[in-house]
């Protein structure tokens, strides 16, 4: 299944997203962020799941465009922290 967290507002649509079905919950994002925008807690999308997930904080969901800004050079864009550190590839931004 997949998890999108953000919002979008009048400059566009700001979600991260998490494939939960390829997410080990390794925390390998959670290390990786250098903003603290990812936790591994149990998936909030399924509740009968007993599987532990990556996840965006409840904080973070309402600011992510801002949060990610200084990840996100406008030229010569580099790979996001959170996705090279993501082995499973769960990690996909839709801006
Ligand atoms: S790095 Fe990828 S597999 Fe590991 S917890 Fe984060 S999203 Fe899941
Ligand atoms: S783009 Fe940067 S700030 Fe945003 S979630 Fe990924 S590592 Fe964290």
């Amino acid at each position: 299944m997949i998890a999108n967290y953000g919002y979008k507002d009048g400059s566009g649509e700001y979600y991260i997203s998490v494939d939960t079905d390829k997410c080990t919950a390794c925390g390998d994002c959670v290390e990786a962020c250098p903003y603290g925008v990812f936790e591994v807690m149990d998936d909030p999308v399924d509740p009968l799941s007993d599987e532990q997930v990556a996840v965006v904080t409840e904080a973070e969901r309402k600011k992510i465009k801002y949060t990610c800004g200084p990840c996100k050079p406008v030229t010569d864009r580099p790979p996001l922290p959170c996705m090279a550190a993501c082995a499973e590839n769960a990690i996909s931004h839709s801006w």
